[in-house]
């Protein structure tokens, strides 16, 4: 590979430690930057961190099914390339994947030369992950949130979001699992001090909450803290 560019990026999600050690030793003679995990819950948390080029992702996984993670990933990471592993290998199995997103599919147990040329394969589709996330979107619940380009996703439909509410979302967000006060919100969001009137910090914390939470009349995400403010929790339940 081309020794000017940074090494194509590869997340690994594998329960069967063995299988991965090998797959991830084969990439890294090959010059690609691997990540390994065991577990959906996991790859999903890694993937809202770090952007990858190529997700390997076996089928048969402990906690999240590896149909259920791709079907995500095609919802919140559409430029990310599947390579689907399993044990299976029926046409069922492999219809369901593709369909599901997966870009390419191969069953256990596989020669690795092939694996290594399906990998290439994949990866000369596309630039690099630097390159083809223009955006930045921040994950939580089943929301998302672009927050460079005010652009909200959440499960009752797309929506622009106004400065303010960027500006309150960057606020709660950067202190996620804090608790935010009421008169550090007024002063970040609104320039204002707290002996202002606060009528209008509640009106956007109800709007925010009708947005984002699932339940707007029981927050997950938007959490009253009484007579201290707000905290911003990422996690569901
Ligand atoms: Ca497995």
């Amino acid at each position: 590979m081309n020794s000017n560019t940074a090494p194509r990026r590869i997340l690994i999600v594998e329960d069967e430690v063995h299988i991965a050690r090998g797959l991830i030793f084969n990439l890294e003679q090959e010059g690609y930057a691997v990540q390994h995990v065991e577990n959906g819950r996991d790859a999903l948390d890694l993937l809202d961190q770090e952007s990858f080029d190529l997700l390997v992702l076996d089928l048969m996984l402990p906690d999240i099914s590896g149909l259920d993670v791709c079907r995500h990933v095609r919802e919140y990471f559409p430029d990310l390339l599947i390579l689907m592993l399993t044990a299976l290998g029926t046409d069922e199995d492999r219809i369901a994947g593709l369909s599901r997103g997966a870009d390419d599919y191969l069953s256990k147990p596989f020669n690795l030369d092939e694996f290594l040329l399906r990998v290439k394969a994949l990866l000369r589709r596309v630039p690099t992950a630097q390159t083809q996330r223009s955006s930045n979107f921040y994950r939580f619940g089943d929301n998302r949130v672009d927050l460079e380009q005010g652009l909200a996703h959440t499960p009752r439909g797309d929506f622009d979001l106004t400065d303010l509410e960027v500006k309150m979302l960057n606020v709660l967000i950067k202190k996620a699992d804090q608790v935010v006060s009421r008169a550090e919100l007024l002063q970040e969001v609104w320039g204002v001090t707290p002996d202002t009137e606060t009528r209008t910090l509640d009106n956007f914390v109800v709007r925010l909450r009708k947005y984002f939470e699932k339940n707007p009349a029981r927050p997950v995400h938007i959490q009253t803290v009484r007579g201290r403010g707000y905290r911003f929790v990422r996690k569901q339940g």
